[in-house]
Formats: C-alpha cells, structure tokens, sequence
C-alpha cells in the first residue's frame, strides 16, 4: 500500500473512533437518572383494568446503541429508554390484540364507574425529549391511539442530561392534537442531589410552590391553559407539593408505582408502569392471559 494512502486511512480511523468516542459520551450521559428495579413481575394481578404506560426515550436503534446495550450491562440504558424498534412493535401488538387505548380523562373518569370489563391502556411520556415528536407521536398518529405528555417546562429547547428536549412549537403540535393531553412534570425541579431527586429532599416550600407556579405560567404562555395532571420526577413524590397541587388545580398526579387501575381506584395518584425491556414481557403476560 502507498504511504500517503495508509496515512490517509489511519486518519479516517482516528477521526471516527473520536466521533463515535463522543456518541458514546453523550449516549451514557442521557443515562444518569437514578437507578430503578421496575419489573413490576406479579403486580398485575386483577385481568380487567386499565394499564397506565410509561415511556421517556423513544431512541434509533442506530449501530451505536446496540453495541452499547451488547456491552454494557448499566440497567438504565434498558430502564429509562426503549428503541424505536422496539416502540413500533409495541404499539403494533397493542393493535393487534385489541387492547382499548384511552385517554387520561376518559380513565379518570372510569375509576368511578361500579365495575371495568376489559383492558385498557392510558399511554404516557415523560420529559419530551426530540424522540417524541420525532419518533414516537408519528406511530401513535398512525394507530389513532390517545396519549398523554408531560413537560419540564423549565427544560423546553434546551439539553438535558445529553438529551435535547423539545421544543415549544413541536409541543404546540402535539398538544392541538385531540389525542393528546397535556401534564407538567415540575418547571426546573428535575434533578438530583447525591443521587435523590430533588423533590425527596428537604426542599423549602417556597421553592416547591414557586416552581409549580412557573410551570403552570409557561403552560398558559405557550399553550394558552394550565394543565391539570401532573407527572413526579423519577416517581419520587413529595407531600407537600401533592397538596398544594391539589388546592391549585392538579387533579391527578402519577409516580411510578405498581399496579393496575380499576373501579374505586384514588384517581387522584393512580399508579403506572415504566416500560422497559423486564415490565414490557410482564404486561404482554397479562394481555394474553385469558382468565
Ligand atoms: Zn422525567
């Protein structure tokens, strides 16, 4: 081989193994929430109710990814993201199996009937990150399914955590959707302090209200209402912030605590479910069991 041309491609080499280096940075820097066991095995008890879903990350499944998954065990790379692969086949069996998607007021609204026959699905996302509108909105557009988002307000456009969140005007889309409906999930609180989120602190309350405050003030800025559902960072609640929400128009607040909705449930903290490649194999279980 020529010199110059061995020269060449050492180059090339060089140049791609830093790129690829930085992917890979900024890929493990979108990972640094706080770790969580949510396989949700045997919560599914009851066979009719509704099922409310979880999602945050909806990710190509580029080359990088799958070598990543392929070599690192980090849990939650597996936790808090799921392939767009992975997203479509999901919604696809939902499809398939006829499994009755709703929206969240139509859930709320079902928690006061005396009985539910049948399985329902609420869908969520939370943070809103570019690979909700870019990714996962096309698909639920496509099969007509109701969704429910919920926005750090304080984050919009702007890079979290290596992510790059959405911006307003792709959540002005969204949200004029009738499929849609629309959450916060704190202003600025969604963060963590020595490995807890902020909100399981001992935060002022000052702070907890004032936050609050600005997510519903960027809420009806941008999108000309507040919201009345609103989403606990990491699933992490704090008292207080629950009742000063509910005296201040939130009616529905969600952690990430297991379990199935059904009649009589406190519609006021259903519990949810995170998706992720233990709990998703436990929920297929619970739609293909017949009883
Ligand atoms: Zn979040």
């Amino acid at each position: 081989m020529h010199k110059t041309y061995k020269t060449r491609i050492a180059f090339i080499l060089i140049v791609l193994s830093v790129l690829s280096l930085d992917i890979y940075g900024s890929y493990l820097k979108v990972q640094s929430q706080p770790p969580v066991n949510h396989t949700y095995a045997g919560s599914f008890v009851n066979h009719d109710g509704i099922i409310i879903l979880n999602y945050h990350r909806i990710l190509n499944e580029s080359w990088v990814v799958k070598g990543i998954k392929a070599v690192n065990n980090n849990e939650q790379i597996h936790t808090y993201n799921v392939p767009f692969s992975e997203f479509k086949k999901q919604m696809k069996f939902l499809k398939q199996h006829h499994v009755q998607v709703i929206s969240y007021q139509k859930m709320l609204e079902m928690t006061k009937q005396p009985t539910i026959k049948g399985q329902y699905v609420v869908l969520t996302f939370d943070d809103i990150d570019r690979t909700m509108p870019e990714n996962a909105y096309p698909i639920l557009k496509q099969y007509q399914f109701p969704f429910t988002f919920y926005v750090i307000t304080g984050k919009v456009n702007k890079d979290m955590d290596g992510s790059v969140m959405a911006s307003w005007s792709d959540i002005k889309r969204l949200a004029k959707d009738p499929l849609a409906t629309v959450g916060v999930h704190t202003n600025n609180l969604h963060y963590q302090l020595n490995n807890k989120p902020v909100l399981s602190t001992d935060i002022s309350h000052k702070r907890l209200r004032t936050d609050y405050q600005r997510s519903q003030d960027a809420m009806l800025l941008h999108l000309g209402r507040k919201a009345d559902i609103f989403a606990y960072p990491y699933g992490a609640p704090n008292q207080y912030l629950s009742n000063y929400m509910a005296d201040h128009g939130i009616v529905s607040m969600v952690t990430l605590d297991a379990g199935i909705v059904i009649s009589g449930s406190n519609p006021k903290m259903p519990p949810r479910v995170l998706v992720n490649d233990q709990s998703w194999p436990n929920f297929e279980k619970w739609i293909s069991d017949d009883k």
